[in-house]
């Protein structure tokens, strides 16, 4: 029978319930079961595909072309089963559900509310995934912090699945913070509101997740437990990991978290075999050479902005057995100043990541034709890429006004561009190209080495193109234009000539990378970046 298991939040947010939800989802997928993940964004819009990165991070993609929370990419790192569309629920989707069926006529005239009409809508949802042959668990987080408005239909859903289904099949688990005062003091109060927050709207937790900077005593536990209802065992202690974030599924395994799941569900499963978690924490911690990748970007002050590129980034060190540093360079800066060189000094590798608008264009492209000519190991993703074939326009063809026109609409040279068919869309969500297809890549080029594949596959998100026009003078000019959509129309990858390791992607390979199978352009890009340090 299939379980539910619902993970919520309480004290504050940003305590980590993305990572403790899919360390979770790792250790009872190492048990042989099979797991699905879902989060509920409590928020109106639709889905993330609409806000920018300052609001909720990175916009994750998945295959088939949803634009999610960057907690999708946290379950994709951590657990290997299917995510799409489904995957992903929103106040936004729910009540556009909701009103469209109003307006169908399918209440039969009842008066609509939000018991039992969006809670059964929620609930409906969360089924679709989890009632599916299979399937042997759910994990349903839930956005946001207990006793916020927005969240109280979802987790009035999730006290009726309690109610309908009964707890053989569903199990509450909550992460809450214990902060520590002045003198190291451990304080449990604010986990116990917290419990008692949830128990007011009839969920009582069989589970607490306790965030803390050093592990909990046992007498702590057992107060913590004493004032919850939560047996001693039942609370584990989330404390700060000093490794990684793939160090976070041990802690917990051994702390017994997946025992006491699989016993207060009743499952009957193997014993959790964690060796591959194991072995990547071991490799992260015994590499000792650092290699330094400077990422120059316009969000990035905010860490969450390039998540998956970030986290892609320190798989491929993994891979090579080093650290990587990310040094983050603000492209807006350097476009203000004279000699950019010093942003460069002692890096490995550039990478620049995707994004949108003009801001900090100017000073991605004076990076790029800095590592064009110094020869630095260069990676362009999506807009990097974009970026990369502008400087080739401006630096190799001599087009000094060579761009894109959604940075420069009047240019003379738009040597990317918006295809026919985005030129009329108005809408904004859910309108790029979106999730993955197929590229071809020419045999005989430093990317066809690396996937060693003649066809490939990698999720998209974009509006712009390489213009087609300048397809045929680029190549002239030295540029290889190493892959292609299937029917040859569009770019989906290029190659600097004469350069070590100089690669731009229209896709978007950092959210398919995996601590346990790190992406191979990623792997790549980190060993040439070794070479160049070597240098
Ligand atoms: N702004 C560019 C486009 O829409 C690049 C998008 C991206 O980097 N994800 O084509």
């Amino acid at each position: 029978m299939n379980k539910y298991i619902f993970v919520t939040g309480g004290v504050c947010s940003s305590l980590g319930k993305g990572v403790a939800a899919s360390s979770l989802g790792a250790i009872l997928e190492s048990r042989g079961l099979s797991v699905r993940m879902i989060k509920i964004d409590p928020y109106i819009n639709v889905d993330a595909g609409t806000m920018s990165p300052y609001q909720h991070g990175e916009v994750f993609v998945t295959d088939d072309g949803a634009e999610t929370d960057l907690d999708l990419g946290n379950y994709e790192r951590f657990v290997s089963s299917p995510l799409g569309k489904e995957n992903s629920i929103t106040t936004g989707q729910i009540y556009r559900e909701v009103i469209q069926k109003e307006r169908e006529g399918k209440y039969l005239g009842k008066t609509v509310q939000v018991i039992p009409h969006v809670t059964d809508e929620i609930k409906q949802r969360i089924c679709k995934t989890g009632e599916v042959p299979g399937v042997d668990v759910t994990i349903i987080e839930i956005g946001g912090t207990v006793g916020d408005i927005e969240s109280i239909p979802f987790l009035e859903a999730a006290r009726q699945f309690m109610h309908d289904f009964g707890k053989k099949r569903v199990l509450f688990v909550h992460l809450t913070l214990v902060p520590t005062v002045s003198g190291g003091e451990f304080k449990t109060k604010p986990t116990q509101h917290s419990a008692k927050a949830l128990l007011e709207i009839g969920i009582q937790p069989d589970i607490l997740l306790c965030r803390s900077e050093e592990p909990l005593r046992e007498e702590l536990r057992h107060k913590i437990s004493l004032f919850t209802n939560v047996e001693p065992e039942a609370v584990i202690s989330a404390y700060n990991v000093s490794t990684t974030i793939y160090e976070i599924p041990l802690t917990f395994a051994e702390q017994g978290l997946d025992e006491i799941v699989v016993r207060k569900l009743g499952i009957d499963c193997k014993k959790s075999d964690l060796r591959p978690w194991h072995e990547v924490v071991n490799t992260y911690v015994n590499a000792k050479k650092i290699i330094r990748i400077g990422i120059l970007g316009k969000y990035i002050e905010l860490h969450d902005s390039y998540k998956s590129i970030f986290e892609a980034l320190l798989h491929g060190g993994i891979a090579n057995n080093v650290k990587v540093e990310l040094v983050k360079i603000d492209s807006e800066q350097c476009e203000q100043s004279d000699d950019i060189a010093p942003y460069f000094k002692d890096i490995d590798g550039i990478l620049i990541p995707g994004g949108f608008g003009q801001r900090g264009i100017e000073g991605m492209i004076a990076g790029v034709s800095y590592a064009r000519i110094n020869k630095i190991p260069c990676f362009g993703i999506c807009l990097g890429m974009q970026i990369m074939v502008i400087e080739y326009g401006r630096s190799i063809l001599g087009y000094s006004d060579a761009n894109s026109t959604e940075f420069a609409p009047q240019a003379e040279h738009s040597l990317v561009c918006l295809l026919e068919e985005q030129i009329d869309v108005k809408a904004y969500g859910g309108t790029m190209r979106l999730g993955k297809s197929d590229t071809l890549l020419r045999k005989n080029t430093l990317i066809h080495k690396i996937y060693n594949k003649d066809k490939i596959a990698e999720r998209h998100r974009h509006r712009y193109e390489v213009s087609n026009v300048y397809k045929k003078e680029l190549m002239n000019k030295g540029l290889i234009i190493s892959g292609v959509t299937f029917d040859e129309s569009l770019v989906e990858s290029i190659e600097w000539p004469d350069h070590p390791w100089g690669i731009g992607v229209q896709f978007h390979p950092e959210f398919k990378s995996r601590p346990i199978s790190p992406h191979v352009l990623f792997i790549s890009f980190i060993s040439a970046c070794i070479e160049y340090g070597k240098k």
